[in-house]
């Protein structure tokens, strides 16, 4: 075929696809799209502060809208525990974040101030994000789930000077630890009832109590919006800075990533405490004036077919892990439900196994859209789009804006530089060190007090990521492993993903785990963890099974060549599998940082 006719049948096979969706994407012509953006353009699409006063996320997200007719429209639709909701209109949501924001300033709390949350997904943590972005704070989301050590620690590392909480979480979390933090002056409880703890404020008294706060501060695009602490994956977790125009990043994103349409139901699993909850469950969902639903309860898969179809959601991001996990509770339930109203599925978080974008398929009707990014870029940078075909185990191509490049490494796993420049690999399909070229809006700012290794991962151009991927000849990037997680196996570089996905087409495996141990042979094997399906009993006879299952798809030379079977995975809050706590174990070494290590239940 010559490249016309090839480029001409490509397009005929997008026009059909195109043609079937029931909505038209945002991003129907990819390479055109590319050509023509610029971050500069994506800026004009948003308000900015009016009277040229600057930009402010809060503004973006919600004030824009309240002062036009969308105020009425619900901004935030709430699932309580027995399925009832109750909403925040536009309107509603920016009368009370005033109030927040007012709140905040007559306590003396002001511009770059550090607010922090501990609290499940109530309206109050919105209101309080919101409100915080329009007294020119910063907001610093924690993750519920965190004891008592880990919210020492960040309310510690970041300055917390305010701290919006609930009773039971203040009693268990914050008191033991109040006295080792002088600089929290201020505690919020959402649920005072007139009658706060010692040492707390009731927050609905003052919000009632609270003068109009009048104009929103004037915040400029640089200004520090959001503190995001990272997963701890792979070590202490890294405070990220973000600013007020990481919101243009969020605008486009959900534009061409999530496809966001002003009638869209939409969907994010992602608790605020971390950055998708924050940047696609707070701020792009309303940004775009759609309706986002908020479930206040965890993770149960009846429940979350039941909200998918009650609650007719047409766009859903979510996780691999929550994937996983109803993949696990079998394909019937779904089939249960009436998901017509879905139109499109994203995940995001960890490598997002080719098993379970067939299922996806199969189970939701929709192949699941894997995207890539981290706390660091606070934005999507690579997707698998609505429009384009989706390569099962592939995270897609750089977004519009985004120019992604694949860095050389040299034996020790330092980047090469050719003079000032970072040498890239371009030959498809080889491994590299995922990098990004400075200049979107949503990038962090700083690490919080820890400016060289802010500095450490900027190198001959190019922002390294710290993942391994490859390229292949279109233009789609393959995650392979985090650099810290790959395996070199006689000369071989063995990513766990592959592994792990290809364990995963075993019918008996739920979830697998794939890390390096030594071996004085081969400098180290591949060695699985593996927890099997319901129905699925441990023994000899599957061990066996399942490596020569995996022998057959990977070779031998990169097939695990120990399996341990196990009933629960080491993974963060996040959802996200701790290879480094299981190479830890398995080597008898020190754990490292468990602070965002989830208990298993
Ligand atoms: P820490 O930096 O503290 O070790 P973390 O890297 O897990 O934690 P996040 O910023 O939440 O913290 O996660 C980003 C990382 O998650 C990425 O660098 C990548 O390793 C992984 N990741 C995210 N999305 C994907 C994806 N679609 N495919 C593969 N890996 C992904
Ligand atoms: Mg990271």
């Amino acid at each position: 075929m010559t490249a016309d006719t090839e480029s001409s049948t490509r397009w005929q096979t997008i026009r059909k696809h195109v043609a079937g969706l029931p909505v038209r994407p945002n991003l129907v012509d990819y390479d055109a799209t590319c050509a023509t953006f610029s971050w500069d353009a994506a800026r004009h699409a948003l308000a900015g502060l009016p009277g040229g006063r600057g930009v402010n996320i809060a503004y973006e997200a919600v004030d824009r809208h309240a002062a036009g007719p969308n105020a009425d429209r619900e901004a935030l639709r709430f699932v309580r525990a027995d399925g009832s909701t109750h909403s925040l209109s536009y309107a509603a949501l920016a009368e009370e974040s005033s109030r927040f924001a007012s709140v905040l300033r007559g306590l003396g709390i002001g511009r770059g101030d550090r607010v922090f949350s501990l609290i499940g997904r109530v309206p109050e943590l919105y209101v309080a994000v919101l409100g915080t972005f329009k007294n020119a704070s910063v907001f610093c989301p924690l993750f519920s789930a965190f004891g008592p050590e880990p919210v020492r620690q960040r309310l510690h590392l970041g300055g917390g000077r305010a701290l919006v909480t609930t009773r039971a979480l203040y009693r268990k979390k914050v008191a033991p630890v109040r006295d080792s933090l002088p600089e929290l002056q201020h505690v919020f409880l959402v649920d005072a009832a007139g009658d706060p703890e010692p040492g707390t404020l009731d927050l609905a008294a003052l919000m009632r109590d609270a003068p109009p706060y009048g104009e929103i501060a004037a915040t400029q695009p640089e200004e520090m919006a959001l503190l995001h602490f990272t997963s701890g994956t792979t070590g202490t977790p890294k405070g990220a800075i973000h600013v007020h125009d990481a919101v243009t990043a969020h605008y486009a994103t959900g534009l061409f990533a999530l496809d966001l349409h002003p009638d869209d139901v939409y969907w994010c699993t992602a608790d605020p405490g971390w950055v998708t909850g924050t940047s696609y469950g707070v701020i792009a969902p309303l940004v775009h004036g759609v309706t986002a639903i908020v479930d206040e309860e965890e993770l149960d898969a009846d429940r979350w077919y039941r909200i998918l179809e009650e609650q007719k959601v047409t766009v859903w991001y979510t996780a691999p892990t929550a994937l996983r996990m109803l993949m696990k509770s079998g394909t019937e339930r779904a089939a249960a439900h009436d998901l017509s109203a879905l139109r499109f599925v994203a995940s995001v978080g960890e490598p997002l196994n080719p098993e379970v974008v067939v299922w996806g398929q199969e189970a939701l009707g929709l192949p699941v859209h894997d995207n890539w990014w981290q706390t660091e870029t606070g934005g999507i940078m690579i997707a698998n789009l609505v429009a384009t075909e989706i390569r099962p185990g592939s995270m897609g191509r750089p977004l519009p804006g985004v120019e992604a490049g694949l860095v050389a490494r040299d034996d020790e796993g330092n980047p090469v530089l050719r003079g000032n420049e970072a040498l890239l690999v371009t030959q498809p399909d080889t491994v590299g060190e995922l990098a990004l070229r400075p200049g979107w809006p949503s990038m962090f700012r700083g690490y919080l007090n820890e400016e060289e290794r802010y500095r450490r991962c900027f190198v001959g151009g190019w922002y390294l990521t710290g993942d391994l991927a490859k390229r292949d000849a279109d233009g789609y990037y393959w995650f392979v492993g985090r650099g810290d997680d790959v395996i070199k196996s006689s000369g071989h570089l063995i990513g766990p993903f592959e592994v792990e996905s290809s364990l995963m087409e075993h019918e008996a495996v739920a979830e697998a785990a794939a890390i390096g141990i030594p071996d004085p042979v081969a400098g180290q094997v591949v060695k699985a963890f593996v927890e099997l399906k319901p129905g699925f009993e441990p023994g000899e006879h599957l061990r066996l099974e399942i490596i020569g299952f995996a022998r057959k798809r990977l070779g031998p030379a990169v097939a695990p060549r120990e399996l341990e079977f196990t009933t629960s995975l080491p993974k963060t809050r996040s959802g996200k599998i701790l290879r480094r706590l299981l190479k830890a174990r398995e080597l008898g070494l020190p754990e490292g940082d468990t602070s965002t290590v989830e208990v298993p239940r």
